[in-house]
C-alpha cells in the first residue's frame, strides 16, 4: 500500500462582483496553482446568484439512454463499463425508475461505498441495472441568468464562433443512483463547466497532470489484450476503483458536486465519477487561448469507427484555434507531452459494442 493521499480540491466562493465577471473569473482558476496540481476546481455561486433551473415537463423525450453493466478487466481491477442503448424514455419514466435504485437513508459515505463495490459486478443478471441519460440538448437555465447560462456562456472561452452541441451549446445529463462517467479527459483536452442543477450529488475524481501518464501506462498491455485498442483510456468506458488508483500509486481528487454548485476540469484533465442518485446536471467545455498548447498535444486512438470520430472532431476543434496566437508570457508550463500513441490494431472495440460518450 502506498501512502498516498486524496488530494483536496480548492473550493471557490466568489463574491457577487467577482461572480458577475466570468472572464476574469475563469482566468484566476486557470491559473490557480493549487487548482493546476490537482486539475478540478469547485465554484459555489453567490446565494444572491442562486438560480432556479427551468423545470422540464414529465413527458420530455430522453432519446439517449444507455444501460450500464460492468465487468473487472482480468487481474487489473480496473472496471470496464459496458454500455447499452435503450429505447427512449420519458422524463417521467426515468423518475420513476430511478426510484427503484434510490437509497436516500443512507449517508453520502454509504452511498459512495456501496457504489464502489457494485463497480466490480453490475451484470443484467443482477437486475435492475441503471440507466444514464445523456446528451439531452436542453439547458435549465433561466433565459435572463446572467453570465453563468453554460448555453450562452462566453466566459473568455474562444469556443463561441460556430455552434456545437455538447461542445459550446449544453448537453444535459440525467443521472440516477450508481450510474457512472468513465475516466476520461475532454475531447482535444479543452476544460469544462458543470452545473448540477438537481438532485442527488455527483462525486468526482481527477487525476492531476503529474500523474497522466502513469495512469495511461497503468495495465496498458492488459487493457489492450482485452480490448484491442492501446489507448482505451479514449473510450471513456474504464472506472478506477481509488482502491486501484492508491495501490498502484496514483494520485488523485476527489470532490462532491451538491446542487447549484459548478465543477471545472482542466485542460485534459482525466476524471471519472457517479452519481448518488436522481438528478440533472448540465455542461459545456471551455478554452481560453491557453488551450493550444493542450490541444497541440492531444493524443487519439486509432480504433475504427470510434478512433476516426476523434480525430474528425479534433480536426473542427482545431478551426476555433486558427486566429490564436499565443504570447510566451500566457504560458503556463504545468504538463510533460505524453507518449505518442502509435496504432490501434484492432478495427472495432468489441466490447463496448455501441460506442455512447459518458461524459460529465
Ligand atoms: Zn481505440
Amino acid at each position: 500500500m502506498n501512502n498516498n493521499s486524496i488530494l483536496e480540491v480548492k473550493v471557490f466562493r466568489p463574491t457577487v462582483a467577482e461572480f458577475d465577471d466570468p472572464s476574469s473569473f475563469m482566468k484566476k482558476i486557470e491559473r490557480d496553482p493549487v487548482c493546476q496540481a490537482t486539475g478540478l476546481a469547485k465554484i459555489i455561486p453567490p446565494v444572491l446568484r442562486k438560480h432556479t433551473p427551468i423545470i422540464i415537463p414529465d413527458d420530455f423525450r430522453l432519446n439517449s439512454c444507455i444501460l450500464q453493466t460492468t465487468k473487472i478487466l482480468n487481474e487489473t481491477g480496473v472496471t470496464h463499463l459496458l454500455f447499452q442503448k435503450k429505447r427512449a424514455m420519458t422524463l417521467g419514466q426515468f423518475k420513476d425508475l430511478a426510484k427503484n435504485f434510490e437509497h436516500s437513508e443512507m449517508s453520502l459515505a454509504q452511498r459512495e461505498t456501496n457504489i464502489l463495490q457494485n463497480l466490480c459486478n453490475i451484470t443484467k443478471k443482477r437486475t435492475p441495472v441503471p440507466i444514464y441519460a445523456i446528451d439531452n440538448v436542453i439547458s435549465r437555465f433561466p433565459e435572463n441568468y446572467p453570465n453563468w447560462n453554460l448555453d450562452k456562456f462566453q466566459g473568455g472561452s474562444i469556443l463561441t464562433e460556430t455552434e456545437m452541441p455538447g461542445i459550446n451549446k449544453s448537453f444535459s445529463n440525467y443521472g440516477m443512483f450508481g450510474t457512472f462517467f468513465g475516466m476520461h479527459a475532454e475531447d482535444s483536452n479543452m476544460a469544462s463547466i458543470n452545473m448540477l442543477h438537481e438532485g442527488a450529488p455527483k462525486t468526482w475524481y481527477g487525476i492531476p497532470a503529474t500523474m497522466k501518464i502513469k495512469l495511461e501506462e497503468l495495465w496498458k498491455t492488459e487493457i489492450f489484450n482485452e480490448t484491442g485498442c492501446d489507448l482505451f483510456i479514449k473510450h471513456k468506458a474504464l472506472m478506477y476503483h481509488p482502491k486501484v488508483l492508491r495501490d498502484n500509486g496514483i494520485d488523485f481528487c476527489k470532490v462532491d458536486q451538491f446542487e447549484g454548485e459548478m465543477i471545472v476540469t482542466l485542460y485534459g484533465v482525466l476524471h471519472q465519477g457517479f452519481n448518488h442518485g436522481f438528478n440533472c446536471s448540465e455542461a459545456i467545455n471551455w478554452a481560453s487561448p491557453e488551450w493550444k498548447k493542450y490541444y497541440d498535444k492531444t493524443t487519439l486512438c486509432s480504433c475504427r469507427p470510434y478512433g476516426k470520430k476523434l480525430h474528425a472532431l479534433h480536426e473542427l476543434l482545431g478551426k476555433f484555434l486558427e486566429n490564436v496566437s499565443l504570447e510566451p508570457s500566457n504560458l503556463v508550463e504545468t504538463e510533460t507531452s505524453p507518449a505518442s500513441h502509435s496504432h490501434c490494431p484492432v478495427v472495432d472495440d468489441k466490447p463496448s459494442r455501441i460506442k455512447p460518450i459518458i461524459k460529465d
